[in-house]
């Protein structure tokens, strides 16, 4: 049995975590954290009482990995608590520079693994994929990204992740219409690694995103969305399993995918 501790339990993500890791024979649902909601008894069936302090739960229920899934503002300091205990860490907030993570990794005890994915949702993972094969023929390219409008960063962590998947393997960046363009401000969206993201934010929305590729007479289009948040659990799942034969930090869901493939 591999114990499971979910911080950020009672938030959108958090709740699904929570009956993702019930639902599996394997997995036990050994801690919930969420400070906003401590003492109240967790719902989903799981009967446990929500703890305020991360530190403390962790010495008291002894996971294996802690999952995160709370917010760009505290998910540092926790990720450096649940290391410093010598956890494998399943991250999904998003917010958190490369540098960041390489510098927080840096900190785990040998052999404790740091896993980050800016999307768990296996389709996701493949339209990155499919867009940076596309970026090699077709380096014209744009992002839209759209998202709840509870969504606390832009771009997403998804569109910052493909944009540097696209300038990694586009053969150089071709002239576009930048900014000297724009009627109003904004207009022409954010650049990332020379890549233009527009992040759209609507009630209604969970996940999506759509590359567009320009080239002569024609445009392809690469489009995922997540319609439910049930979405990312297979690979929240697959991320838990995969931790403890991992060491340090590792981005991606790609490399647990190709691991999982045998
Ligand atoms: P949410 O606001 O619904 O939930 C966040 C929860 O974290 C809240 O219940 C809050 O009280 C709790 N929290 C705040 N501070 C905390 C702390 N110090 N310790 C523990 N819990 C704390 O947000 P959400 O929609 O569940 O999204 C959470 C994060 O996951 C966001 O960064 C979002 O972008 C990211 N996300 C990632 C993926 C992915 O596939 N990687 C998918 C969806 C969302």
């Amino acid at each position: 049995m591999i114990g499971v501790l979910v911080s950020g339990a009672a938030g959108r993500m958090g709740r699904e975590v929570v009956r993702a890791v019930m639902a599996e024979p394997d997995l036990a649902l050994v801690g919930v954290v969420d400070p906003a909601h401590a003492g109240e008894t967790l719902g989903e069936g799981s009967g446990l009482v929500i703890a305020g302090d991360l530190a403390t739960a962790i010495a008291t229920t002894a996971p294996d990995v802690v999952v995160d899934f709370t917010h760009p503002s505290v998910v540092e300091g926790n990720i450096r608590t649940v290391l410093a205990a010598g956890v494998d860490c399943v991250v999904g907030t998003t917010g958190i520079s490369q540098e960041r993570l390489e510098s927080l990794a840096d900190t785990a005890p040998e052999g404790t693994c740091l896993f980050v994915a800016p999307n768990f949702a296996i389709g996701a993972v493949l339209m990155m994929r499919f867009a940076a094969e596309a970026a090699r023929h077709l380096p014209h390219v744009e992002i839209i990204e759209l998202h709840h409008d509870r969504k606390a960063d832009a771009p997403s962590g998804t569109a910052l992740r493909t944009a540097s998947l696209i300038a990694a393997s586009r053969p150089g960046v071709p002239d576009a219409p930048g900014k000297e363009t724009e009627v109003a401000e904004g207009a022409r969206g954010a650049l990332v690694d020379d890549v233009t993201v527009h992040s759209v934010r609507l009630p209604g929305l969970v996940a999506h995103q759509e590359v567009i590729f320009g080239g002569q007479g024609q445009t392809l289009s690469i489009r995922h969305d997540s319609i439910d948040r049930t979405s990312f659990m297979p690979g929240v799942v697959l991320a838990i399993r995969s931790v403890g034969a991992r060491s340090g930090l590792v981005v991606g869901l790609e490399h647990l995918m190709e691991a999982s493939r045998g």
